[in-house]
């Protein structure tokens, strides 16, 4: 390693080898990273840094390097979507009624990715309680802001990152992180990453563990990583996978895996799988000849091209918008002013302290999503709305089971269009559910799903999406780790880098 300037270009894999290799210790990427967060905070990423708490765990992972033997990750610097709860830092989920919360444990993906050595840097931007597309719905301020600001896309600051998780796509793209978690309802991390030129994967659900994990739409929350490449990602999944028995039931019996086994294998012979509804009218142009461009590189791979359908795409936005507003709706009940965060300063009784708290604490879009979520769960339209969207999420499932008898992967864009401008979609929630319709598909089935930079539409990123079967993970990300080893879109940066 020649000088610490560039740390930020390393990635995770390149960091982890120059820390092994004591060419750079834990402490210097840790301090690197945090001024590079600070210079850039007018990105609005962080939510929470705390230098202290850094470089206390930055100097633990330089003694355990000495020591010999250190975990794989040891002294690599990452950052949390502050959905994700945490002991040392602050947790709002990117909502008012979370303002001053701290949470006397970690979440399960934070401590698993404490115990592999990652240095925590601080919490990243969403969504409120990660509802959004925008990463514009989040409801306290940046570090460094006086009020709610939107993050701002490194590539046109006067776009959106995507969200939810768009604190973690701009501070992977901007060089603020090496690599942060997200996590993903309905494409939160796939899209995000899509906007900002980033990787991102969500594993297949019920591979990490949701607990402490702040809910959204429990049958759907995943979480999952944000780096540079494939590789990386990798590495960092294999770090927060893994059962969690104990406290999230909906974890699955099986061992933690290592990712990175078939980066390296080849595509010879892999079926892609085009969904014809992926690639029809309604994908913008630049999008469509950037996925077009990405899939004839896999042909050059070794890889065959074959149509497949996935017949009820359109019909992933209703459904997904009854339960995930269901879900949430019951989730958070919990937020009633007595057990976290805020309490309505002044108020009557005990009804009108739930009244008046959840009036102040929740945003717009939240209550919208409460609102709905209960009206669909009401007694009269449960048949109609809920159990009628549960019985299409089946069949959604089934389609793409259907289609993966004659492909091994799925692939399409992950976003319709490229990153929007701020404050485009106005007071249109419609347009930003809308443009979550090739995310949705694969989180009702529980698939494993993930973004790719594939290119470019004018100056904004393209993001590949590539969709695997069940426990697919280490064949996707190999399927990506080819295109990245064939392509140099990943390593493009954005301005001022
Ligand atoms: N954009 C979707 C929503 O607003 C997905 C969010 C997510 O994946 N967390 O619900």
């Amino acid at each position: 390693m020649s000088a610490a300037k560039d740390l930020h270009h390393l990635g995770v894999a390149g960091l982890s080898r120059a820390l092994a290799a004591r060419e750079v210790s834990a402490t210097e990427a840790a301090q690197h990273f945090l001024a590079r967060a600070r210079d850039r905070q007018a990105l609005g990423a962080f939510l929470a840094i705390d230098e202290s708490v850094t470089l206390a765990q930055a100097r633990t992972a330089d003694a355990r390097i000495a020591a010999g033997g250190a975990p794989a990750l040891a002294g690599v610097p990452v950052a949390h979507k502050d959905i994700f709860v945490t002991t040392d830092f602050p947790t709002t989920a990117g909502s008012r009624m979370l303002a001053g919360y701290r949470s006397p444990f970690d979440a399960t993906v934070v401590r698993k990715l404490a115990e592999a050595g990652a240095v925590t840097l601080g919490k990243l931007s969403c969504d409120e309680f990660a509802m959004g597309s925008a990463n514009e719905n989040v409801a306290v301020p940046a570090v460094g802001a006086q009020q709610a600001t939107p993050v701002r896309n490194p590539w046109d600051t006067g776009r959106v990152p995507g969200g939810s998780s768009g604190g973690s796509a701009v501070a992977v793209a901007a060089g603020l992180a090496p690599a942060a978690t997200g996590t993903d309802t309905g494409g939160s991390i796939r899209q995000p990453a899509s906007f900002c030129g980033v990787t991102g994967i969500k594993p297949t659900y019920g591979r990490a563990s949701r607990y402490g994990m702040v809910a959204f739409a429990s049958s759907l929350d995943q979480a999952g990583p944000m780096a540079r490449s494939a590789e990386d990602c990798a590495l960092l999944l294999g770090a927060l996978c893994g059962p969690d028995p104990q406290r999230d039931a909906t974890s699955l019996d099986r061992p933690a895996e290592d990712y990175t086994r078939h980066l390296g294998d080849s595509l010879q012979g892999l079926r892609i799988g085009v969904p014809r509804e992926f690639v029809g009218e309604g994908v913008a142009p630049g999008v469509r000849a950037a996925i077009e461009a990405a899939l004839a590189e896999y042909e050059k791979l070794g890889a065959r091209r074959v149509e497949v359908s996935l017949p009820r795409t359109e019909l992933s936005i209703p459904v997904y918008y009854i339960l995930a507003a269901a879900e949430a709706s019951s989730n958070l009940s919990r937020f009633d002013g007595v057990k976290f965060g805020y309490r309505a300063p002044e108020y009557r009784d005990l009804a009108d302290m739930y009244r008046k708290t959840r009036e102040q604490g929740f945003g717009d879009e939240v209550k919208r999503r409460i609102m709905i979520g209960t009206y669909v769960l009401s007694h009269g339209y449960y048949d109609a709305y809920y159990l009628q969207a549960q019985k299409v999420r089946r069949m959604i499932a089934d389609d793409f089971q259907q289609a993966f008898r004659d492909c091994d992967v799925i692939a399409g864009p992950a976003a319709p269009t490229v990153a929007w401008k701020l404050g485009e979609h106005g007071d249109d929630p419609v347009a930003d559910y809308l443009a979550d319709i090739f995310t949705l598909p694969a989180s009702l089935a529980g698939l494993p799903g993930m973004s790719v930079p594939a290119g470019f539409d004018g100056a904004m990123p393209v993001g590949l999406q590539l969709i695997g079967n069940y426990f697919g993970e280490a064949r996707l990300l190999n399927a990506a780790h080819q295109f990245q080893q064939a392509t140099d879109w990943h390593l493009r940066t954005p301005p001022g880098f």
